[in-house]
């Protein structure tokens, strides 16, 4: 296995220069950090406070973007423009954010044309994936301008529960920030390394990853082995956080002060001294503060009492999660707290109650998953030799199908040891014979990838097209040997062969590999929507003679040479270059046949019944 970085931009393969950043993007705050003689460092605030930047973005009228602590104090003054927890609307359609609309003081809007939720500042609008990139770019220039220097590679973070549409919208927000991500990593496996679990290759680990962050909060458990992180079992409520917690203060000071109706300002200056209570009684037993001119008091006792049913419904979350694993509390190992909520001693108390073991809380629970994220990204950057937790194949391993498609098996960058499975069907009846290329590289077509082995699956026994199972397994094992086997599933005859998938390619080749599939990406899709136009084409044209054969007792002479004139239209098109006009005439001929089709059906029930009519 090996490694490489390449320059996507100027398409040189880089060696000497490794700064990857690691970057938290919050709902709440975000944060980056970076590697500084082997630790990670988080940048902070000139004044060296904290390193937290509040995920807030305000448009000013003026055009003037605001991101940060800058724009908290428009959240009261001016909220239709000033935008918090862009997080939850990643990768999320209207729809999937009707039921909060009401909760942001800004406007979403569902637009039709790419069914993902805009936000509507003026009469611009935003995705939320550019309003993600205006915080990564934020972050993106702090670094820059701690280290004085150009920083445009970074690990990026999101919840383990993210779907593939919410981690490419954050790989997106990066791209746009100018940023090469070269992973998202989830927020809890970046927690463990920045505890140091699972960076030597025998770890052998349960661990419970508790984040009580703002506005959310997940409980992760993570199966370590041999470097590799698994996630077995995720649960959490996208609705529960720090927020919540004032907003339990903010309620008891009502009904124990008598405050009666608030301004909105008012309000927002009583939730403000209700998180600064909450803060000051993480490490003191009595509040005092003040809110006009009444004197506000809590004490820890008080707070305990407020926030215990909010804190039993996270352990209804970690209870559901460890179900989930099929686990017994004895089986988790390690015990991480994330995120600023869990600063409070009574969550601490309460976590580590029902596990039955000491948390970790020696890091601070704000700034772990940047550290963590910073470790990751040190680890691609290659500065960490030892270890072996960037075992990724570097290339994608696949099969040859119908058309000379590549279809992947093992994507690129899938760790090792690792072993996929997919199955197949033959096209022809009777197919006896299957022959089997194994290719490695990106681009859509065989012809553009590098040939690493072909073999032949024989003595399928004869069964009509699209009947054998056939099941083609990728074992790659930790020294790069790639195993293939193939199977007929319903006879049990199967090959096997051995490959060894980087013999013959260095770095630069393998560089160059990449390089090109990302140049033809556009071209390779195109000739893949027309090979894959042709394949369909060809069985259109092929199950319409024989819809042909199976019903020339029923069908019309008429209807038989409309066919058959639909059918030829189609295989000369399947000839010419254009995919449109393919697919326009697959679906004539379907227009055409699909009544007909009906008709088949009909005429076959009723054909049987009368069979059983007579016995
Ligand atoms: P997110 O992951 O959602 O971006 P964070 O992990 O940054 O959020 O957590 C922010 C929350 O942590 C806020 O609700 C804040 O009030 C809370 N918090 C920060 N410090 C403390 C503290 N010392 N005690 C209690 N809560 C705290
Ligand atoms: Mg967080």
């Amino acid at each position: 296995m090996a490694k490489i970085a390449i320059d996507l931009k100027s398409g040189s393969i880089k060696k000497e220069d490794n700064l990857i950043v690691g970057i938290d993007l919050g709902t709440t705050n975000s944060l980056v950090a970076y590697i500084k003689d082997g630790q990670p460092e988080v940048v902070r605030d000139p004044d060296g406070r904290s390193g937290l930047v509040p995920s807030l973005i305000y448009f000013a009228a003026d055009q003037e973007v605001i991101v940060g602590d800058a724009a908290r104090s428009h959240l009261v003054a001016d909220p239709g423009r000033t935008i918090f927890s862009v997080k939850r609307l990643m990768g999320k359609s209207f729809s999937d954010l009707a039921d909060y609309a009401h909760q942001m003081g800004y406007q979403i809007i569902q637009d039709d044309q790419d069914r993902l939720v805009k936000v509507r500042v003026d009469d611009i609008f935003f995705t939320p994936i550019e309003l993600s990139a205006l915080i990564l770019r934020e972050l993106k220039t702090r670094v820059e301008t701690e280290l004085d220097r150009k920083v445009d590679k970074a690990v990026i973070t999101v919840p383990a529960y993210f779907n593939d549409a919410q981690r490419q919208a954050t790989r997106d927000a990066g791209k746009l920030a100018g940023l090469d991500v070269l992973r998202i990593v989830n927020e809890p496996t970046a927690a463990s390394l920045a505890y140091g679990i699972g960076l030597s290759r025998d770890d052998s680990k349960t661990i419970a990853v508790y984040d009580l962050g703002g506005g959310t909060f997940d409980i992760s458990i993570l199966r370590i082995e041999d470097g590799v992180f698994e996630v077995i079992a995720t649960n959490g409520d996208t609705f529960l956080g720090g927020d919540d917690l004032d907003q339990a203060i903010v309620s008891h000071w009502e009904t124990r002060f008598n405050l009666g109706e608030h301004t909105p300002s008012a309000r927002q200056a009583l939730r403000l001294e209700a998180e600064r209570a909450k803060k000051v009684l993480s490490t003191e037993t009595q509040f005092t503060g003040q809110s006009g001119n009444h004197t506000l008091t809590l004490s820890r006792a008080e707070l305990e009492t407020l926030i215990q049913p909010l804190i039993e419904r996270t352990m209804d979350c970690c209870r559901a999660a460890m179900k989930d694993a099929g686990l017994e509390k004895q089986a988790v190992n390690e015990v991480i707290m994330v995120g600023g909520s869990t600063r409070i001693p009574y969550v601490k108390q309460t976590v580590s109650a029902y596990f039955g073991r000491p948390v970790h809380d020696e890091l601070d629970p704000d700034e772990v998953v940047a550290a963590g994220a910073a470790i990751q990204a040190d680890i691609l950057a290659g500065n960490r030799k030892d270890l072996l937790l960037l075992d990724i194949t570097p290339l994608s391993l696949g099969i040859e199908t119908v058309g000379g498609l590549m279809d992947v098996i093992i994507p690129r960058n899938t760790k090792v040891p690792c072993g996929y499975a997919r199955q197949y069907t033959t096209s022809v009846d009777g197919q006896k014979n299957l022959k089997i290329g194994v290719f490695q590289g990106e681009r859509d077509l065989v012809a553009n990838n590098r040939k690493l082995a072909e073999f032949i699956l024989s003595d399928i026994p004869p069964m009509p097209a699209g009947i054998p199972k056939l099941e083609i397994r990728f074992q790659l094992n930790a020294d790069g040997i790639l195993q293939v086997t193939a199977k007929e599933l319903r006879s049990g005859t199967s090959q096997s062969i051995m490959v060894k998938p980087q013999y013959g390619i260095d770095e630069e080749e393998m560089g160059r590999m990449l390089l090109d599939s990302i140049r033809h990406a556009e071209d390779d899709m195109q000739q893949k929507a027309l090979a894959e136009a042709r394949n369909e084409g060809n069985m259109m044209v092929q199950s319409a003679k024989k819809f042909v054969q199976q019903n020339s007792s029923w069908l019309t002479p008429e209807e038989i040479s409309r066919i058959e004139e639909h059918a030829a239209e189609l295989a000369s098109a399947i000839e010419d270059e254009s995919k449109d006009t393919i697919q326009a005439r697959i679906e004539s001929l379907n227009a055409f046949t699909t009544p007909l089709a009906h008709k088949a059906l009909e005429v076959h029930v009723a054909s049987a019944m009368k069979g059983q009519a007579i016995k």
